[in-house]
């Protein structure tokens, strides 16, 4: 192999095995890229997420829609070791979900870094979101919401469904004034949107590091003050000491942790304890086959579904205490 290539390994994936592909890709394969000064190597650059298959409206296409995983390695020792070890992993989550072998050739070293964003594009969510790639100059109508993202590592592009069906219920549930909570922000996308749909204040946690450095730099991009009372982003997850505290809650996570965060498994605090009284809690990145299972958890806390939304397997709800007008 020539010094300027790599070798892409990727792997097409549907539905929640793309979350655990991802995850497995970044931990094997994270960070940016390290020279390793033992062997005079370097490796990283994490998960490629690429979704084919959306008609002009941004729509996916039944039988159409695809989700292929890809991750770049250099070539040399460390580069085959960290192959191994995601050969290992796969072959692992191969017990948990049916996938194919992942394919791996060798590629050109600018095939990686523009890889993701040949996919990213400007892109129209719900009624007047443009959700623009930040190197892009998108052009927006008068009534349009500009968002500006530059994900980095972190989730969030919009590219993902479970996004875009917060997004669309962001626009339908967010008044100006409301005080929002983002659990699990990622790169910060729907803190931005709920910003400029007149929120304040905005709350954004992620537990990933990489996120609250990319939801920050994602607000700056978007002309919006990191200030108390105006937006902020902690490490963390759900916020202590703010009992009934916010008007909209969304959380875009996996079925399994929303269960998890309402019946208090992982903090003390519970999803339903900062939500104000007659708030609306959006929930996100569930297959509608565990659609039952989060609306069973939220019900223990009195809150009851006032709205789905679908996208290709994937649906979002929105809940909000039985006694809410
Ligand atoms: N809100 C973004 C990103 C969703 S991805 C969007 O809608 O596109 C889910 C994010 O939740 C990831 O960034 C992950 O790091 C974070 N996360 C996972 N478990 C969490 C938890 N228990 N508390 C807070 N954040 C969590």
């Amino acid at each position: 192999m020539k010094p300027d290539e790599l070798v892409e390994i990727a792997i097409e994936v549907d539905g929640e095995a793309a979350e655990a592909v991802v995850e497995l890709f970044n931990r094997c394969n994270g960070g940016d890229w390290v020279e390793d000064s033992a062997e005079g190597e370097a490796s990283g650059g994490g998960a490629v997420l690429e979704s084919t298959g959306y008609d002009d409206l941004g729509n996916p296409v039944a039988g159409e829609y695809r989700t292929v995983v890809k991750t770049y390695l250099k070539p040399g020792p460390r580069g085959r070791r960290i192959q191994r070890k995601i050969e290992e992993g796969l072959w692992h989550l191969r017990l948990l979900y049916p996938m194919p072998e992942p394919v791996a050739r060798v590629v050109k070293e600018e095939d990686w870094a523009h890889a993701w964003k040949r996919h990213y594009k400007p892109m129209r969510i719900g009624r007047r979101v443009l959700l623009t790639p930040a190197w892009e100059k998108p052009d927006p109508l008068p009534n349009d919401l500009l968002v500006r993202l530059e994900p980095g590592m972190a989730f969030g592009t919009g590219l993902h469904p479970t996004t875009r069906l917060c997004v669309a219920a962001l626009e339908e549930w967010v008044q100006p004034g409301d005080a929002f909570l983002d659990v699990g922000t990622g790169s910060g996308v729907l803190s931005i949107v709920a910003a400029k749909l007149g929120a304040r204040p905005v709350w954004a946690t992620d537990i990933d590091p990489l996120a609250v450095r990319a939801a920050k730099e994602n607000a700056l991009r978007n002309g919006i003050a990191l200030a108390p009372g105006i937006f902020r982003v902690e490490q963390g997850s759900i916020p202590a000491g703010q009992t009934g505290r916010f008007n909209v809650i969304a959380a875009n996570i996996l079925a399994e942790v929303l269960v998890g965060l309402f019946d208090g498994t992982f903090e003390t605090v519970t999803l339903a304890e900062p939500l104000a009284p007659g708030g609306r809690l959006i929930l996100s990145g569930i297959l509608e086959e565990k659609s039952e299972m989060v609306l069973s958890a939220a019900a223990r806390h009195g809150l009851k579904e006032v709205e789905r939304r679908r996208e290709a397997d994937w649906v979002s709800l929105v809940v909000r205490s039985e006694d809410a007008g």
